[in-house]
């Protein structure tokens, strides 16, 4: 038998799969490290999917305006984008993966420009 953790070889007991308890221990401790980074990767790379999903939905035209509300009701959450592309006026669109989004006020209504990511968006090295 080899212990789980240093694999070094174990004497005695066959049934045992540690050396000692503080093998155990950090066996456990690294498991579950592990187990939150993969949760949290998980977590937002959901998040990514179903905005893609979403933004894709409703986006069929290329370039439409929408109320805000329609995107949300659907779990659609503007926090997590891949990447981002400025026009020259400054403007901020919010992509995930090929689908972006810009927000918009308008008069009293919040809304976004959908758009969908075209050639001359991909940044050049030394992005400024
Ligand atoms: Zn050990």
């Amino acid at each position: 038998m080899k212990c789980e953790y240093c694999q070094k070889k174990i004497s005695g007991r066959s049934d045992k799969i540690f050396c000692d308890s503080y093998c155990k221990s950090a066996y456990h401790y690294d498991k579950k490290k592990l187990k939150e980074k993969t949760s949290f990767f998980k977590k937002v790379d959901n998040h990514l999917k179903t905005n893609r999903k979403i933004l894709k939905h409703l986006n069929i035209e290329g370039h439409t305006t929408l109320r805000k509300e329609v995107l949300f009701n659907k779990g659609f959450n503007p926090k997590f984008f891949t990447h981002y592309w400025k026009n020259q006026n400054g403007d901020l669109y919010l992509f995930c993966y090929e689908y972006g989004f810009l927000s918009i006020k308008n008069n009293t209504t919040d809304k976004y420009l959908l758009v969908k990511w075209q050639d001359y968006m991909t940044p050049s090295i030394g992005i400024k």
